[in-house]
């Protein structure tokens, strides 16, 4: 039995990329008995074509990715569907675009804006077989356009995979060099509690015959402690990146001083235990009003910058940690720094830590903020957070801006570049706002 008749309604394919438009088309079709199926792309409409070969297939011609041009053309080599009428429906009404839509192998062209009391019966004109024509001569002319601009088009399509397929390359380095990384940071205090747990094993047996050296105990445990600690903060380091990757970084907000929160991170960094010689100042921070925030989250925050600006500042360097209230509209340069303006139209507090150290060079400005980024080879690697040039596992700064960024606040760097000869330094700054309200 012929489709479209009283018993089966016309089969009725529509590809546009816009919900709206499709929606309309479908409520006026559809009180005419037909059966509209919709597509929202090319592909997706050429994947319903192939299977249910429908009587009639609607295509609109501006779509991202296949275009209705480029499924139309592509749909005319499909076995089954080089006969079904195709029909352009686009709002493309400059001269050539009816028969550009022809010369790629639609059979009509209807104009959009649909008149919804005509488009009916065009829909049933074109079912019945009414074709629009275009000259031999003319089809010709549309076709060298035509395949010019496919070429034009396939040439920045692979241009885009091309880069496409560079950064992910380097993701992919990125994420080897963060394994080796990650599994160092790991060893080094699973060596430690090894050797730790062992010689507490031998003191507890002497203890057991009568000889007991207690502080030997207390002080085994505690280098296995510190060792625990330690491989708590990795593992919390890599859990707290998936939680910012995934938007899913609860914070608990209250009023936090800065000030405290700071010299908190520094006296957990203690450089000089270290033997780390480093003058580190303080300016302002006494002075800044409480901001709404998630303190132990914050502490990290300062405790990151703080620990790169320790690792990458040589002996005998300074550290200046700097904060200050900024206006809203208020700019970096009218707040007196040594560096051109940041247009900062969000005001709240700031906390500059900058550094004497080696700077970094312009063109990894931003990249370190990215995951897994370092800038010295991972062969290099230490896991020491004080010593200097000490590695890490390239998450802290891209961990620092998540928490910044879910507090609602910015975080910047300015370096002149890296020599490690000159000592260029390094300026980090965050911005938290004051105003911002827990969601
Ligand atoms: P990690 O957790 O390994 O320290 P980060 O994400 O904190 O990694 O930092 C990434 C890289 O940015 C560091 O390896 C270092 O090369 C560079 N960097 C960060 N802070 C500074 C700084 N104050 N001075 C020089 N280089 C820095």
């Amino acid at each position: 039995m012929q489709k479209g008749t009283a018993t089966t309604p016309a089969q009725i394919l529509y590809i546009d990329d816009d919900p709206a438009n499709r929606t309309l088309v479908s409520r006026v079709l559809s009180g005419y008995q037909f059966q509209v199926i919709e597509a929202n792309t090319g592909i997706e409409g050429l994947q319903i074509a192939r299977k249910n070969h429908p009587d009639l297939i609607l295509m609109d011609i501006n779509m991202p990715g296949l275009d209705g041009h480029e499924t139309t053309t592509r749909m005319r080599s499909v076995p089954g569907l080089q006969h079904v009428p195709i029909v352009a429906i686009t709002a493309n009404i400059t001269t050539g675009a009816q028969q550009m839509a022809l010369a790629a192998g639609c059979d009509g062209y209807i104009p959009k804006p649909i008149d919804i009391d005509v488009f009916p019966h065009q829909v049933i004109a074109y079912l019945e077989g009414q074709r629009d024509n275009i000259s031999a001569d003319e089809k010709q002319r549309y076709l060298g356009k035509y395949s010019q601009r496919l070429v034009e088009r396939l040439e920045n399509k692979i241009m885009a995979l091309e880069e496409v397929n560079r950064r992910l390359q380097k993701i992919d380095k990125l994420k080897a060099d963060f394994i080796t990384r990650a599994a160092h940071e790991l060893r080094t205090p699973i060596t430690l509690v090894n050797g730790y747990a062992r010689l507490l094993n031998v003191t507890a047996r002497d203890t057991g015959s009568g000889h007991i050296d207690s502080d030997n105990i207390v002080e085994l445990s505690g280098r296995i402690y510190q060792s625990v600690n330690r491989l708590n903060e990795v593992v919390n380091d890599i859990l707290n990146i998936s939680l910012i990757e995934s938007n899913e970084m609860q914070l608990e907000y209250d009023p936090v001083n800065l000030e405290t929160v700071i010299s908190s991170a520094l006296k957990e960094l203690a450089p000089q235990k270290n033997s780390r010689n480093l003058k580190i100042e303080t300016e302002g921070l006494g002075q800044l009003p409480p901001v709404p925030g998630d303190a132990p989250r914050l502490q990290q925050v300062f405790w990151n910058i703080l620990s790169n600006a320790v690792k990458f500042t040589p002996d005998n360097g300074t550290i200046l940690v700097r904060g200050w209230v900024s206006p809203p509209g208020g700019n970096a340069e009218n707040e007196g720094l040594p560096v051109p303006g940041q247009p900062l139209e969000q005001g709240g507090v700031i906390v500059m830590i900058q550094d004497s150290g080696i700077g970094i060079d312009t063109a990894e400005q931003q990249e370190i903020f990215g995951q897994f980024y370092v800038v010295d080879d991972a062969a290099y690697h230490s896991s020491s957070k004080t010593a200097y040039r000490g590695g890490g596992m390239g998450l802290g700064l891209p961990i620092a801006r998540g928490i910044v960024e879910a507090h609602g606040g910015r975080i910047w760097v300015e370096s002149r570049g890296r020599d490690l000869n000159t000592l260029p330094g390094t300026t980090f700054y965050v911005l938290l706002p004051l105003d911002i309200l827990p969601s």
